[in-house]
């Protein structure tokens, strides 16, 4: 079955809306995607009839906000098949979720130990590890890639020893598009008994995520890329690895005992999550889940594909343009360079017509720096994107291109 894109995009308000007097043409997901009318109904209709505090009800509205924080929990495991609720913890987004696992992880390494990333990290994924090992003495080291964007598997693979503590990876680079191949690099760090953390920002979006079969310990996403609010994210943990992780965040609601001179910490999940929680945050995200897992996976991830060979095919034909990330595995992302135009430039000229993509560093200056670019142009698709709007894409940057060339 194929995707109804039309009607799907009858679903997204601000998709009818014009920018610059143009139709609007959003490829800007991979920054943050749409929000269907279900979400933003279900956000109302929390905010309208049941929004009070989670966890402390002495009355019914608690007691129904309560329900509704956590069936929203229920439903988070369900769509990555965890395997318990309670390894499914609320944060902020990626960025704190990845901050929650190298704050308490910064709390046991020690000189000698060794944390991986890889040299496509996004700032969130790179920044975090480097400071918890600056403060902890422990050794960060990179992986290398391809000039192609993929990953050098065998040299990931000469990396890792017994003094790994852990290894964090994008599922998807949002810089290049890489989809790499978690479960394979989750089974080599596991060889050598290092926890393994799977950056899931750009890599949820697209469907059939399952934390059981990547084999991971840790996996991170925002609820903003995913079709639900922005502050909303998850950081979904095994639960034996979370139950005695080292809290970063103290006060209300993740207790157990507290004297005037110490505290005991209470039970998963409301360990990890201190103070009142994004309530309708994670009502919505929940009605995010819901809607997206009623499509069909095979088709959402056939359409995506069918939005990026398209944006490939015409980029290839394009005379002075190029493709920065061409991994033979790719989802989502085409980040291009116009030559002798800066990206910035390109993006205003986009903007113009209507087209919105993203331009810059991407957040991954060092892959920047390693490539000897500013930044590039990004445009990122989403299910809602139709095969005319990567069209009206190729016709704007042409348009860019006598312009500015
Ligand atoms: N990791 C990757 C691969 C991303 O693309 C992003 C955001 O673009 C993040 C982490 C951080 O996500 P957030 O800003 O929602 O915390």
């Amino acid at each position: 079955m194929s995707l109804d894109v039309q009607a799907l995009r009858a679903q997204f308000p601000i998709l009818s809306r014009k920018v610059n007097d143009k139709p609007l043409v959003y490829l800007d997901n991979a920054a943050t995607t749409q929000k269907p009318q279900a979400v933003l109904d279900a956000i109302m209709d929390f905010y309208t009839t049941t929004n009070a505090n989670v966890h402390r009800g002495a009355h019914a509205l608690s007691d129904e906000a309560t329900r509704r924080f956590e069936k929203a929990r229920d439903d988070v495991a369900a769509f990555i098949n965890a395997n318990d609720r309670k390894e499914v913890i609320w944060t902020a987004g990626t960025t704190e979720a990845i901050n929650l696992v190298a704050k308490g992880l910064g709390q046991l390494l020690k000189a000698g130990d060794e944390v991986v990333v890889t040299e496509m990290e996004h700032h969130a994924n790179l920044v975090t590890w480097q400071q918890a090992c600056k403060v902890s003495g422990a050794t960060l080291k990179v992986a290398p890639i391809f000039d192609s964007g993929e990953l050098d598997t065998d040299a990931f693979t000469a990396l890792l020893n017994t003094n790994t503590r852990l290894v964090a990876f994008p599922h998807v680079s949002n810089a290049l598009g890489t989809l790499n191949p978690v479960k394979l690099l989750t089974a080599k760090a596991k060889k050598h008994g290092a926890l393994v953390l799977v950056d899931g920002a750009q890599g949820i979006a697209h469907g059939g995520v399952d934390v059981q079969d990547i084999g991971c310990d840790f996996y991170a996403f925002s609820g903003h890329k995913l079709f639900g609010p922005t502050g909303t994210g998850v950081l979904w943990g095994r639960a034996n690895v979370l139950q005695d992780w080292p809290v970063w965040l103290t006060g209300g609601e993740m207790i157990a005992d507290v004297t005037y001179q110490d505290a005991t910490w209470g039970e998963l999940p409301n360990r990890l999550e201190a103070g009142t929680p994004n309530i309708a945050g994670a009502v919505g995200l929940a009605a995010a889940v819901n809607w997206f897992s009623a499509l069909d996976t095979h088709a959402v991830q056939a359409h995506e594909k069918a939005l990026l060979a398209s944006a490939h095919e015409q980029a290839d034909a394009f005379d002075g343009m190029r493709i920065v990330g061409t991994a033979p595995a790719k989802m989502g992302v085409m980040s291009f360079i116009l030559d002798g135009i800066h990206p910035a430039d390109v993006g205003y000229i986009l903007d113009q017509q209507g087209v919105a993509i993203r331009t810059g560093d991407n957040c991954a200056q060092p892959l920047m720096k390693k490539f000897n670019i500013p930044g590039t142009a990004r445009a990122s698709f989403s299910i809602y994107n139709s095969l005319d709007e990567v069209d009206v894409l190729f016709s704007a940057l042409r348009k860019a291109h006598m312009m500015l060339a």
